[in-house]
């Protein structure tokens, strides 16, 4: 009995008789969690650490609140005041979980262990690594910023990921300020440290060129008046619209808005070279150009860290980008792995891939062929677990499985409502052109963390049914539902307090209502009241004394 350990087992350890008596329980499964940001949070503060034996291995010993970021680079909120320490937070689950600051550089699935190596100590061989054995291993990395090998971008750029990356983006707009004061330079000079150029209009690009433009208009224009007038905020983008992932309307109030506020929006420009002076840009039409510039935001996309890379060749994934899980969040073929947030990518399953399987479990009497009926009834199950096909009928505006059946039957045969294997076949032919990628956001990665939480939580009796719900793959019917996504909404903040929100059904709204909402929004997500009451008290004194720009 001694063996075991964890307050599970607790009452087999008081007593050999009663330890002979009861059975003896098998010691808590170990549930590695990797990354301490927006998945691997909200996956622990909702997992029930009683039934685990949990370890946390993050290089960072905190949450940060990523949307407010581009807040912190403007000095609008500090930093402490969006992040909270891990500590903290596994603190208010009773204290059970370990945390070990450090990095993980390798996964063994085969012996189920992963490699460390910590960032603040070192060991007797003086590497500082380690090793942890897991039963269950949540990946939730996240990402890294892409510079798609761009030359001169990680020696030149600054990146927007990181509250360390926040902090010296500030600093460094305050030392192009000073810099661009000083009495030995001409012009020409000062005009090239005060030009700040975004590259990316994704909604990362966009907000920060936003709220450094508020910044310099509202705040250092007052204490440089004699240099503000040669500021320039340039943002490129190489596609043709910035905030594509959002409705038009709001890409176009946003282009419009720089415009009138005289940020330069360069869109079609692809940024080829970054040198310590200038930047290097392309367009068909004009050829390379190069422009000076005194500091560069770099905010173009993310890409996967070098470790999960190697672990993707390990498990024969090398050909993908991203990581791939099943609907569960369970990396395909690898045990026991999870993968959560920006690591990792949902690989839906596609109906042309179990085409016949559904058709053998609608058709209930074997005649051969469908009704409407047998369609309707396993209906929901094809929705739970190809939510493509809903979306596809919806596109279609059609109303139920009798348009579906008509489309495929064609004019001639109307009066049978019956489809044949291949009439089936041919109605859903299309549907899978409907799947969705999710997009890289803290909503999608807390989703899958609250998800996977409460997977991990009914696990004991799930064991023997892994797969969730749906009868129409494997034997039994399946446990949990595949984790499907809710989609609430996105704020685009545009400066001078006006915001613009998509918001679920395709509502659009724009303006300084809007910011409101967005206060209102943020403040509620906060992570802890103590946050909440940092960031709000950090807005209040913005709006009563400005930003702060002493450094
Ligand atoms: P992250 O939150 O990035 O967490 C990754 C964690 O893994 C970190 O703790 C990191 O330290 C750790 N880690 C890294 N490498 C290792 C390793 N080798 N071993 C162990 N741990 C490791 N999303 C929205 O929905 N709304 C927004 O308004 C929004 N604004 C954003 C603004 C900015 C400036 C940025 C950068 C992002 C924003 N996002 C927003 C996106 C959002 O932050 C990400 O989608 C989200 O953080 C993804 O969560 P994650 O858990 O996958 O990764
Ligand atoms: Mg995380
Ligand atoms: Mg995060
Ligand atoms: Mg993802
Ligand atoms: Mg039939």
């Amino acid at each position: 009995a001694a063996a075991s350990s964890g307050g599970l087992v607790a009452y087999a350890d008081s007593g050999s008789d009663a330890a002979v008596e009861k059975p003896q329980l098998p010691p808590r499964k170990k549930v590695v969690v990797l990354g301490t940001g927006w998945g691997g949070t909200t996956f622990l503060r909702n997992l029930d650490s009683r039934f685990y034996d949990v370890q946390v291995i993050s290089p960072r010993n905190y949450f940060a609140f990523t949307p407010l970021l581009p807040s912190v680079t403007s000095g609008t909120v500090e930093p402490r005041s969006i992040v909270e320490p891990i500590r903290r937070i596994l603190e208010k689950k009773g204290g059970e979980i370990k945390f070990w600051e450090a990095e993980c550089f390798k996964v063994d699935p085969q012996s189920k262990k992963i490699h460390c190596r910590s960032n603040v100590g070192t060991n007797l061989e003086g590497n500082g690594e380690f090793s942890v054995d897991y039963d269950y291993l949540v990946i939730a990395v996240g990402a890294r910023t892409n510079t798609f090998n761009t030359p001169g971008v990680v020696e030149n750029c600054h990146f927007l990921k990181e509250v360390e990356d926040a902090q010296k983006i500030r600093r460094s707009v305050m030392d192009c300020f000073e810099r661009a004061s000083l009495p030995f330079l001409n012009e020409e000079e000062r005009k090239k440290n005060l030009h700040f150029v975004v590259v990316g209009g994704g909604p990362t690009g966009v907000e920060f060129a936003a709220s450094l433009h508020d910044f310099v208009t509202k705040d250092l224009s007052k204490l440089y008046p004699s240099i503000q007038h040669l500021v320039k905020i340039s943002l490129i983008e190489a596609a043709d619209h910035i905030l594509t992932m959002f409705d038009n309307r709001i890409t176009n109030f946003a282009e419009d808005k720089f415009g009138r506020d005289g940020i330069d929006v360069k869109t079609g420009y692809k940024v080829v070279k970054v040198s310590k002076d200038a930047i290097t840009m392309q367009n068909p039409a004009t050829g390379d150009i190069s422009v000076p510039y005194g500091m560069a935001v770099w905010s173009t996309g993310i890409g996967t860290r070098p470790f999960v890379v190697e672990f993707m060749k390990q498990i024969g994934q090398a050909n993908r980008r991203v990581l791939a899980t099943d609907e569960w969040l369970r990396v395909r073929e690898c045990d026991g792995v999870y993968a959560i947030g920006d690591c990792a990518t949902i690989n839906q399953r596609k109906v042309m891939e179990d085409i016949s399987e559904i058709f053998r479990v609608a058709d209930k009497d074997k005649s051969g062929t469908l009704t409407v009926k047998e369609i309707q009834d396993i209906l929901h199950d094809i929705y739970v677990r190809y939510p493509q096909v809903q979306l596809y009928l919806k596109s279609k505006q059609m109303n139920g499985i009798a348009d579906l059946v008509r489309s495929a039957k064609g004019d001639a045969e109307k009066e049978s409502m019956e489809l044949n294997i291949e009439e089936f076949k041919k109605a859903l032919a299309l549907v899978d052109s409907q799947v969705k990628f999710l997009p890289a956001t803290a909503q999608v990665a807390s989703q899958q963390g609250q998800y996977l939480a409460r997977c991990f939580n009914k696990m004991k009796d799930a064991e023997e049914n892994p797969e969730g719900p749906i009868r129409i793959r494997g034997e039994g019917r399946h446990r949990f539902r595949p984790f499907r996504y809710r989609h609430l909404g996105q704020f685009a903040p545009l400066g001078g307090e006006q915001t613009a929100a998509q918001l679920p059904g395709d509502w659009i709204s724009i303006g300084h209502s809007t910011q409101w909402l967005w206060y209102s929004v943020y403040a509620t997500k906060q992570i802890s009241w103590r946050t909440r009451m940092l960031v709000v008290s950090d807005w209040t004194r913005r709006f009563i004394f400005g930003r702060d720009s002493s450094c």
